[in-house]
């Protein structure tokens, strides 16, 4: 664990978090519902471990944490049937090791670029954000497909 990381830092607060806000806790990793919703099912996959790039993990570890991100890939596909999944581990902003799984939608005015493009412009325009974070379900229903699809596929938990 490093203090000075926010990833880290929200690990240890689970419990205080709200319930929607984590979908599942798998042994090597913590998924959250992201808050951007237009992109139904979007979840950040986050290491338990604090490392800055995929390759520094302990290598059993490296494998059921790339395991549990195929798994939550898998249920997010299943519980809202994306056009695609985008699956992306970037950390230039926060580096501990996390996923991005946006599912892209057949509506999605943007369904070439990648999500960034989208996202940028919402820092600087309120209507913007506000249609990025408006799913047609609620936080809490997203999140309970989600979890209702990883127990069918016996996903592991912690
Ligand atoms: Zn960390």
């Amino acid at each position: 664990m490093t203090p000075a990381c926010p990833l880290c830092d929200k690990l240890i607060r689970l419990s205080e978090l709200p319930s929607e806000d984590i979908v599942w806790q798998f042994p090597h990793s913590v998924a959250f519902l992201g808050p951007w919703q237009f992109f139904t099912g979007y979840c950040v996959l986050v290491s338990r471990s604090h490392h800055c790039e995929i390759h520094r993990i302990p290598k059993p570890d490296r494998d059921a944490f790339l395991d549990e991100m195929l798994l939550l890939s898998q249920a997010i596909e299943i519980a809202f049937q994306p056009r695609k999944l985008n699956c992306e581990s970037l950390g230039n902003q926060v580096p501990h090791v996390h996923w991005h799984l946006f599912p892209r939608r057949d509506d999605d005015p943007d369904t070439l670029k990648p999500t960034w493009i989208a996202l940028d412009r919402a820092e600087r325009d309120d209507a913007e954000r506000r249609r990025l974070q408006t799913a047609p379900f609620s936080r809490a229903d997203i999140a309970g497909r989600i979890r209702m699809t990883l127990h069918q596929l016996q996903a592991p938990t912690a």
